[in-house]
């Protein structure tokens, strides 16, 4: 079967039957990775080394940290704001869909919340244009989601925003292609689509950024603190840690960011030609320059046929191609870890399906 979902989504096979292999003996330990101290030899040469690959993977400088945190994308749109900014100060938020708008609401209790451009009046189907964008340059920093997971849409471009760090959650875009890591002040992203399985988030953030005296508030809460003890001032999720870390091997092997970038490209683009070349049946009405590479939503022209089109799909071993209750619909999620031969079998069943209901 190949699985589409957004989230929690496939992992690479060839990571999966790794863990499994492993499960029950790793690393000639004869216990799980699971039964490790995080504090262990075994344990800390392991999170070293994914520290290691993941820095040589994205090309992460030397003044950048990278933490391995928990609570999910969400809690961190709360931590985020209370590290970096401090009492009265503001913060630029970029609202294109769902996330960006929640990463605003949650960071407004701890600190003036400026959207600085907004696409909802736009039902989110493109970018706000750079122009129109009102930054103030005396912001804490500027907040973006660079990919859409809900409403399909991903900045193609990291926006100039001066000399403002950058603050972007790339929960559903990261290590789908290479980025250029010294335009961001802090990158963070829940695991659970392009890395591992949920409950790690991961973290890059340039060092400077992490000497905000931000708010007061609990050790536990602080950034500083968390890579001041490697991300280990509290037991990890060392499952998810260690899934990472052969993820990112997997990722390498594979020939790295560049190699994924064309696969990403070549498997959506695939997608989006058939949607647009169905005659009106299928529909994504995200404005091309906009289109995410990651999650692409798409309506059937009538949806008194969605209920068939499920059924369908998931007997022909297409899963989880409902789409999020806020728009309806379908969509399909094209993670690194689904094949190009994914996409191929389900552009065969969507053609196959409009010519029998067309
Ligand atoms: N940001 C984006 C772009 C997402 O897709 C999600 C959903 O998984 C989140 C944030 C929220 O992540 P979490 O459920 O890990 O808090």
């Amino acid at each position: 079967v190949w699985n589409f979902s957004a989230g929690p989504a496939a992992l690479p096979l060839p990571v999966l039957e790794r863990a499994q292999r492993e499960l029950l003996d790793w690393n000639g330990s004869g216990a799980s990775v699971m039964e490790q101290s995080h504090r262990g030899k075994r344990f800390m040469a392991m999170a070293a080394q994914v520290e290691a690959d993941l820095r040589e993977l994205m090309g992460i400088p030397g003044d950048y940290a990278v933490l391995f945190e928990q609570g999910g994308a969400t809690q961190h749109f709360a931590q985020i704001p209370m590290n970096l900014a401090g009492e009265g100060d503001s913060a630029d938020y970029i609202v294109t869909g769902h996330w960006s708008e929640k990463a605003a609401s949650e960071a407004a209790s701890y600190v003036r919340v400026n959207v600085a451009a907004n696409s909802k009046a736009d039902s989110y189907l493109r970018m706000p244009p750079r122009d129109t964008w009102k930054l103030d340059a005396s912001a804490a920093y500027v907040h973006i989601a660079t990919n859409e997971t809900i409403h399909g849409v991903e900045f193609q471009d990291v926006p100039d925003v001066g000399d403002v760090p950058l603050v972007a959650d790339m929960s559903s875009d990261i290590l789908s292609g290479p980025i250029d890591v010294r335009r961001f002040g802090l990158i963070y992203a829940g695991a659970q689509k392009n890395i591992g399985p949920s409950g790690l988030v991961l973290m890059i953030v340039r060092r400077d950024l992490l000497e905000r005296k931000g708010r007061p508030m609990a050790r536990i809460f602080r950034y500083a603190e968390h890579a001041a003890n490697d991300s280990m001032l509290n037991t990890p999720n060392t499952w998810g840690w260690y899934l990472a870390g052969l993820t990112f091997q997997w990722l390498r092997e594979g020939g790295g960011l560049l190699a994924m970038a064309e696969r990403n490209r070549e498997k959506a683009s695939l997608l989006y030609a058939s949607i647009d070349s169905s005659g009106g049946f299928y529909r994504n009405p995200i404005e091309p320059a906009a289109r995410s590479r990651m999650n692409v939503p798409f309506t059937l022209h009538d949806n008194a046929l969605d209920a068939l089109f499920l059924q369908e799909s998931e007997a022909a071993g297409l899963l989880a191609l409902k789409g999020h209750k806020a728009l309806g619909g379908m969509r399909a999620s094209l993670y690194n870890a689904v094949p190009m031969e994914a996409v191929q079998a389900l552009v065969a069943f969507m053609r196959d399906f409009a010519s029998r209901h067309g």
